[in-house]
């Protein structure tokens, strides 16, 4: 019977270097470096590189990704129980090899890129030498994709797009963008989009703004405008009209990363609770003797390993299925619970601190605005309920008569009907 919550020795060895190496070495990079997107940066080549290759001695760069991509073809339980650890920096999945949403992009290249694209766009991204951007959402649409408008029109030997993206993230750091357009307007847009690769630097591609989430001083979320913007049909990924289905291989695989990081921001948030509780005084002793406080601290690691449980057995799923389709519901799931747990570890964590705890000098008003963001990256929370609820009553019937099949009177009348010649005998005996 494989039912098994252990992690095996040699890979364990593996995650206390980690959790070692990203507490000494790489969560101080969070509070001197800038953008970890930025690989023009001179500081990145002089503090991140050689991080980088210790990574790779280690033989943890990229580790979900197969040996044909550079990896060790982990797959996603490892590559969680790994993330769960490096999700405590901004800095640390850059040095793994494994940052949104390069990782997601790398992935459809696997899947769906032709030899070319490989090499020329997926080759320098796992290597981690560039950037990139996924383009999809429109300023007008996000949750529903069926109403983007930006338009792909075929000319000559290429592709002519126009229309605006917005919260493109990274496109300023961006050596390649993956861009969402409609190519057949007369068709469902479940057939009529198609994903394109778009160099940055496209005459045409402009930046119109770079936005940013809550009070970042600097935003990283593209405002995009394709006026014009000519791509090869090389540059054409995957099939015309394939958009929807390569979408769902990409959102599938990130969206459970950001889950597993999740776990990792959210164990911080604990570990700063549990730290103050046992450390602030009151009249009556520590923070930590109070009952409400007790219970902030017990709901709050309940709700945390409920959570981890959930994204350890979907990352399991995907590994056991290799087929996003199939853990679809679970992975929706995952999505939903995340912003959550998130808000409601970090909002008491907060609370707890007092004035320092909404201060600009602890990171919880930040952390808060990351579960808020959570809520609404790759979609938002109630497309993703929808998705759950519609799969768990797919399969429902509805109930023969008036009564539901719970209804007592009516299932102690069966069972008594069942066994009456039992009773029966049983009370004629005594
Ligand atoms: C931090 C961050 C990073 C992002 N990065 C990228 C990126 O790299 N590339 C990219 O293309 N996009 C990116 N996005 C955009 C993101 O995917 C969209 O914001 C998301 O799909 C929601 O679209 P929207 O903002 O247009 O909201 P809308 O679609 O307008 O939805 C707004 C609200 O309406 C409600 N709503 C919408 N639809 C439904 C429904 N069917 N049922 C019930 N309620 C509904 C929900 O409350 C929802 O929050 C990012 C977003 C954030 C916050």
């Amino acid at each position: 019977m494989a039912w098994d919550f252990e992690t095996d020795a040699a890979y364990q060895e593996l995650l206390d270097w980690a959790d070692a190496f990203v507490r000494d070495e790489v969560e101080p990079l969070d509070l001197v470096l800038g953008d970890p997107y930025d690989k023009s940066d001179p500081r990145f080549a002089a503090l991140v590189r050689p991080l980088q290759e210790e990574v790779r001695k280690r033989g943890l760069w990229a580790c979900h990704l197969g040996p044909d991509l550079g990896g060790q073809g982990y797959g996603q339980v490892k590559l969680a129980l790994l993330n769960e650890i490096l999700g405590r920096s901004r800095y640390a999945p850059s040095v793994f090899g494994c940052q949104a949403p390069d990782s997601g992009n790398a992935e459809i290249l696997a899947h769906f890129g032709s030899a070319g694209q490989k090499e020329r766009y997926l080759a320098p991204l796992l290597d981690g030498a560039i950037s990139s951007s996924y383009s999809m959402t429109e300023p007008h649409a996000g949750a529903d994709p069926t109403l983007f408008t930006t338009r792909a029109v075929r000319d000559g030997d290429g592709w002519v797009i126009n229309g605006e993206k917005w919260f493109s993230s990274n496109a300023r750091h961006a050596a390649f963008l993956i861009v969402m357009a409609v190519t057949n307007p007369d068709v469902s847009a479940y057939q009529g989009m198609s994903m394109f690769i778009v160099p940055a630097g496209a005459p045409g591609l402009e930046i119109v703004r770079n936005v940013g989430v809550g009070g970042e001083r600097e935003g990283s979320h593209g405002y995009l405008r394709y006026t014009d913007v000519r791509v090869p049909a090389e540059n054409l990924l995957g099939e015309e009209g394939g958009a929807f289905a390569i979408a769902q291989t990409r959102l599938g695989g990130g969206r459970i990363h950001h889950a597993m990081r999740t776990i990792a921001q959210v164990r911080k948030a604990f570990d700063m609770m549990c730290e103050r509780a046992v450390s602030r005084e009151t009249r009556r002793g520590p923070l930590a003797r109070l009952q409400l406080t007790q219970e902030k601290i017990a709901d709050s690691w309940i709700e945390i390993e409920q959570f981890r449980l959930l994204v350890l057995r979907t990352a399991w799923l995907i590994d056991k299925h290799r087929d996003y389709k199939r853990v679809r519901k679970d992975i929706a799931a995952v999505k939903a619970a995340m912003p959550k747990v998130m808000h409601d570890v970090v909002q008491r964590a907060m609370h707890l601190h007092g004035a320092l705890g909404v201060s600009n000098e602890m990171p919880f008003a930040a952390m808060l605005m990351g579960a808020q963001a959570l809520a609404i990256a790759d979609g938002p929370t109630e497309v993703h309920k929808i998705t759950v609820a519609r799969q768990l009553l797919r399969d429902r019937e509805p109930v023969p008569g008036l009564w539901p099949s719970g209804h007592l009177p009516t299932r102690r009348e069966a069972a008594r009907a069942r066994y009456a010649e039992a009773l029966e005998r049983a009370v004629g005996d005594q």
